[in-house]
């Protein structure tokens, strides 16, 4: 009998998802299929999952797998390959991360060499689950990698666990802070100490950031994020005032401000008062708000009259993935990237998972849930 795995499919705006069986198709000559280890919960998949963002729009119906922050093992590869993106020998059973997106190489944006601009690529698995080779998400047991999506074997170093963040979360912020030409001794502020923020954090200091500031209303959170880098924080809940807020990160900068500030809250409340923490020619890096028709009231002479600038940012060229994995090897031991996957819920509690996730992502102690299809392997700690 053909081989078959789970996939839980998405039906709707806070419906429950559905598991439904498909079998394992077999990869095409320059295709592989991965057996998940883990996907964890981004803020994109929440955002479609409670209806913030229109899947309509973005060409698609229910009926798809999301998920896409994820790690896995090859289960088969195809005739073709033999090796990861860097030439190092694959084989069946060697841990992998890939990227989750597929620049089509022939439009405007890719042929100035921005894949991560492509015009045509789409984040989100567009085909619906029902056809093959089904497996197009990664809140599955299986996922299907395509010719052009780079794959990076994980160092046996790393452990699962940590590599699930890398081709999302991390490599986000990563490129982000590189978009934005973070400086050797330059001071950034981070508002926002979910994932994204905690690893901003890390980057931030890593990239030579003379002093990283955090805003956040979870004392848990900016406690974290001190073990992440943060030098201070601001704590909303203690500073309601966000102009009192702005004064403190002028004190904190010697009356300078913030070269960098880096919003991952994903609110554009927010926004105005990050401008503000900006220094004379500080950068605004952009990374949060990523809902259409969600806006803030701007008074442009707050980026001209300062030399201030915004700088948008959205996925990331593949080489980031590598960096990012680098990144995690050489800094594994100094941040404690473990304690920032929070929860772990088996294929079958996704609901639960996402329910959860939706209550106190936003207010509480779920920081990045994760969906561990194979709780076994996923345990499996690199030697
Ligand atoms: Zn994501
Ligand atoms: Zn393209």
């Amino acid at each position: 009998m053909a081989e078959s795995g789970r996939a839980a499919v998405f039906t709707g705006v806070r419906q429950p998802f559905e598991i439904r069986e498909f079998a394992v198709p077999e990869p095409k000559p320059a295709d592989m299929v991965v057996r998940v280890s883990r996907t964890n919960i981004c803020g994109t998949d929440l955002h479609l999952w409670r209806g913030d963002t229109d899947i309509a729009k973005m060409g698609v119906t229910y009926g798809i797998i999301l998920g896409h922050e994820m790690c896995g093992v090859v289960h088969k590869l195809g005739a073709k390959v033999r090796s990861d993106s860097l030439g190092q020998t694959l084989r069946e059973g060697d841990r992998v991360v890939f990227t989750y997106y597929f620049p089509c190489g022939r439009c405007m944006a890719c042929l100035k060499g921005c894949p991560h601009m492509c015009m045509t690529s789409l984040t989100c698995p567009v085909r619906p689950c029902d056809m093959a080779p089904h497996f197009t998400g990664g809140f599955a047991d299986f996922y299907y990698v395509k010719r052009g999506q780079a794959v990076f074997k994980v160092p046996d170093t790393l452990e699962s666990e940590l590599v699930a963040g890398a081709n999302c979360a991390l490599s986000q912020v990563l490129f982000g802070l590189q978009q934005v030409h973070l400086a050797f001794g330059e001071t950034v502020v981070v508002q926002g100490a979910g994932g994204l923020g905690l690893y901003a954090c890390a980057v931030a200091k890593e990239m030579g950031a003379h002093k990283v500031i955090v805003v956040d209303g979870i004392k848990a959170r900016l406690e974290l994020a001190k073990r992440f880098g943060a030098d201070d924080v601001i704590d909303i809940s203690e500073v309601d005032d966000p102009r009192a807020r702005v004064g403190m990160v002028q004190s904190m900068t010697d009356g300078w401000g913030a070269d960098v500030v880096v919003e991952v809250v994903g609110k554009p409340e927010v926004c105005n008062e990050g401008i503000r923490m900006l220094a004379r020619g500080g950068r605004y890096l952009e990374l949060g708000n990523i809902n259409p028709k969600h806006t803030y009231k701007a008074d442009p002479s707050l980026l001209v009259g300062y030399n201030r600038s915004i700088v948008g940012v959205s996925l990331y060229p593949p080489l980031t993935l590598k960096q990012a994995v680098d990144f995690l090897v050489r800094t594994r031991d100094k941040y404690p990237y473990d304690e920032l996957l929070s929860h772990a819920w088996p294929l079958e509690s996704i609901d639960q998972a996402f329910n959860e996730s939706d209550a106190f992502g936003g207010c509480g102690s779920v920081v990045r849930a994760s969906i561990v299809p194979h709780a076994v392997e996923n345990r499996e700690v690199a030697k």
